[in-house]
């Protein structure tokens, strides 16, 4: 089985680190080119894009906060100018703003929702006009197990993370007849710059509940992601796929 996008155009949101780095060099990987998306991180983000380019694929970075509507515009706008299409869309970007539920501000809750939720409700819709002009899309969000299964002191995350859970599932519905696929992939705990800040202790903790005995790679979910993007994935829509370590089993 090879996967071969050569044809397709990818918007990688939150595509310049972590798990959205690897997402974005797995679809480049398949011929695909990449716009990788990124909100503040200039240098993380020609980095990506340098290592796609030295690798023989092809990519540019775009700038824009994915919680604000007028740089979602010009996002896509800028997309369709460049390359007329837009085939597969990675709803990635995500923050954390973890605290416990009493001491939760107003604040932490927002900027979650804003970029976590929102974003992708407006990545999405922006996206769903040319895919249906074109009979053909792929959308793939990323939520989390901490959707699934709720952790302590993530009330606004899992709660954005579920969310995303049924956003998927709805869209799916609406959007099917287009040739259109809407998924979620669930990734469990993925060593990157957000679970950095993990102690060693809870790191030992956490591993013990996973099966498979380590944390993840952002490669481990670039790969579901990849799959979903492609042919071989034409007749799976409305799903969630987690890629934990067999942490949560459904
Ligand atoms: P990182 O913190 O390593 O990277 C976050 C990426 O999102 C960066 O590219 C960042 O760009 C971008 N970003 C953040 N906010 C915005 C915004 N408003 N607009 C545009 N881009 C933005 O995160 P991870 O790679 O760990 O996480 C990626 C996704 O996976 C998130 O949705 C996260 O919730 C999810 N996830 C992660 C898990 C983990 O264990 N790491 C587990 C489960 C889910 P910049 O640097 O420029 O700000």
């Amino acid at each position: 089985m090879q996967i071969r996008l050569e044809e397709r155009v990818a918007l990688v949101t939150g595509g310049s680190r972590g798990i959205g780095r690897a997402i974005a060099q797995s679809l480049a990987s398949t011929g695909a080119t990449v716009v990788v998306n990124f909100r503040g991180n200039q240098v993380a983000a020609d980095e990506t894009v340098a290592s796609i380019e030295a690798a023989g694929g092809k990519a540019v970075a775009i700038q824009a906060d994915v919680a604000n509507a007028e740089d979602v515009d010009r996002l896509f706008k800028d997309v369709l100018e460049r390359f007329g299409r837009i085939d597969i869309l990675v709803n990635n970007a995500g923050i954390t703003r973890d605290t416990l539920m009493l001491r939760m501000k107003d604040e932490d809750w927002d900027a979650v929702m804003d970029t976590n939720l929102r974003g992708l409700f407006l990545c999405t819709r922006a996206a769903l006009r040319p895919m249906t002009r074109a009979r053909w899309g792929r959308i793939i969000n990323i939520t989390s197990v901490v959707g699934l299964m709720g952790n302590a002191g993530q009330a606004n995350y899992a709660a954005a993370k579920a969310g995303i859970i049924g956003f998927s599932k709805s869209v799916a519905r609406e959007i099917g007849s287009r040739s259109i696929t809407v998924n979620a992939v669930a990734p469990g705990f993925i060593d990157t710059e957000l679970t950095a800040v993990l102690s060693a202790d809870m790191r030992e903790a956490l591993v013990k509940q996973i099966p498979l005995g380590r944390l993840g790679t952002p490669e481990d979910v670039a790969g579901v992601v990849t799959f979903l993007a492609s042919e071989y994935a034409a007749y799976i829509t409305g799903q969630t796929f987690n890629s934990d370590g067999g942490m949560v089993m459904q």
